[in-house]
């Protein structure tokens, strides 16, 4: 067999590697499965390339590899699981990046003839900017080191929408090559060579990438990081036409793809669209709901009153929210669901899409606190059943229960779907204050009849209620 065919059965396999990981990353008992086979692929990937002859030289990326992997591995180690959003951020920034200096290279040192190429080499080049400075902003946003704020000024989207018009026109003269660059010339744009016109669309790529980002609000950057994933899927595949590399077009597809899907699912699940996510200013400002805004009276309770209710309860329905993120809970979580089977009660977990600031961020917290898979359900599955629980306990969520979404056209959560807590005989709420979540609204459940508030930080006040619950046994 030649050389050329072992390398194209070997991009086949891990292409059918990565296929299987992802479709076995959609479910939580699969997950781990679904990492190993796509990390297998993409270990085969890496081999298989490095033993392909076009490599000119190993020193230097046998060096990038044990430097890479010496500082992902001390990353992926520091990082709290409340930073994995800008970690995620980040490296797929480094994804857009690479196609762009990929691209860049290719074009400055082998500049092709062919059209389709050289399309390709224009889109890596443009997604890869964007994507590379755009991710970085949404890093910096949700690092505290950009401000979270919403960045706008006059005429921003004009100016954003002109400067996409510029790249695509100067793109389009770059992908016609030496003819491309005549034009230019009798345009009188003599200055123009196909080198700095690839450098002057790298710029235009990398200042479009923060203008982009810039007017989106902190709180909104998971769903732009999400986007901007699938763009450095995008760039990585249009990378791959580029160098003819078959895997890479495969896998930029599917991370494109998988990109954009989980983009929707997370606008779908806010109810917002996406455009109104990347024209910025959502949860900004506190917003009032319809008509004035109403003075809601809450029943507050205290830990003893707290672990009579529990006591009572024979099922209970757990729905975590982002803070319990916050405070670090999910083992004190699962400790109380354990003490509370062992007294006989019934303990089910509700798990809302968009629960906490990224997608799965609930699952992932309480799988680390070895909670069983099958004590997790979605929405869909437990909604209904909360109109026949005794109790639910709502730990640091806010948004993703608030009935407002179901009735108050004026909400901005309206039409979001949400967790039928309020149907429940009883609804303990533990939260530190009123103070509202994500989307900056009261929240009515707080005012209702069967709802109680106990007051404080999750974690302590989950301790405390443990610590009750077992001296009044
Ligand atoms: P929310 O943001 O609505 O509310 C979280 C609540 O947690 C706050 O009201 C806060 O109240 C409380 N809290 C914060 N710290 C603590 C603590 N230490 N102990 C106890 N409580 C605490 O969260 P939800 O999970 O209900 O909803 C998620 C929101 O995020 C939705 O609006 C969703 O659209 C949005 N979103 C989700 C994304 C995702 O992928 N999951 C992505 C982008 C946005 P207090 O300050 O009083 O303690």
């Amino acid at each position: 067999m030649h050389r050329e065919d072992i390398l194209i059965i070997a991009y086949l396999i891990s292409s059918v590697l990565f296929i299987f990981g992802i479709k076995n990353l959609s479910g939580v008992k699969t997950a781990r499965r679904g990492n190993f086979l796509a990390a297998l692929g993409m270990f085969l990937a890496v081999v298989v390339t490095l033993w392909d002859q076009k490599i000119v030289g190993y020193e230097l990326i046998v060096a990038g590899i044990f430097l890479g992997a010496l500082i992902g591995t001390v990353m992926a180690m520091k990082v709290a699981m409340t930073g994995m959003p800008q970690m995620v951020a980040l490296l797929n920034g480094f994804g857009g990046a690479a196609s762009l200096l990929v691209a860049q290279a290719e074009f400055v040192h082998a500049p092709s003839h062919d059209i389709p190429v050289a399309v390709s080499i224009v889109l890596s080049i443009l997604i890869g900017g964007v994507t590379f400075t755009g991710s970085l902003i949404a890093f910096g946003k949700l690092q505290g080191v950009v401000t979270e704020k919403s960045v706008m000024f006059p005429l921003q989207h004009p100016l954003n929408a002109l400067l996409i018009l510029v790249t695509v026109a100067l793109g389009l003269f770059m992908a016609m090559g030496a003819h491309g660059v005549e034009s230019l010339h009798s345009m009188g744009m003599g200055f123009l060579t196909l080198d700095r016109l690839s450098y002057i669309i790298a710029g235009i790529a990398l200042l479009l990438g923060i203008l982009l980002v810039i007017p989106i609000g902190g709180a909104d950057m998971p769903v732009v990081i999400s986007l901007l994933n699938s763009y450095s899927g995008i760039a990585a595949a249009t990378t791959g036409f580029v160098l003819q590399n078959t895997v890479l077009i495969i896998t930029g597809s599917l991370v494109g793809a998988s990109g954009i899907i989980l983009t929707q699912i997370m606008c779908k699940s806010m109810n917002r669209s996406l455009m109104n996510v990347l024209l910025g200013g959502f949860g900004q400002t506190p917003t009032v709901s319809s008509g004035e805004k109403k003075q809601i009276t809450v029943k507050e309770i205290g830990v003893e009153e707290a672990a009579m209710v529990f006591e009572t309860a024979r099922s209970i329905i757990v729905v975590p929210g982002y803070g319990m993120a916050v405070a670090q809970a999910q083992h004190v979580v699962r400790e109380l669901g354990e003490l509370l089977e062992k007294h006989g009660a019934q303990v089910r977990f509700a798990i809302h899409p968009v629960a906490g600031r990224m997608p799965g961020h609930m699952n992932v917290l309480l799988a680390e606190a070895n909670v069983p898979y099958e004590k997790l359900l979605e929405m869909d599955q437990i909604n209904d059943d909360f109109a026949n629980t005794d109790l639910a306990l709502v730990i640091g969520a806010n948004d993703v229960t608030n009935p407002a979404a179901r009735h108050d056209e004026a909400s901005p959560i309206y039409g979001m779907p949400i967790l039928n807590v309020d149907k429940a005989q009883t609804v303990i709420v533990v939260k530190r204050s009123l103070r509202s979540g994500y989307a900056g609204i009261d929240n009515e459940l707080y005012g209702f009849d069967n709802c109680l508030m106990y007051l404080g930080d999750a974690k302590e006040a989950i301790s405390k209620l443990i610590a009750e619950i077992k001296a009044s046994k």
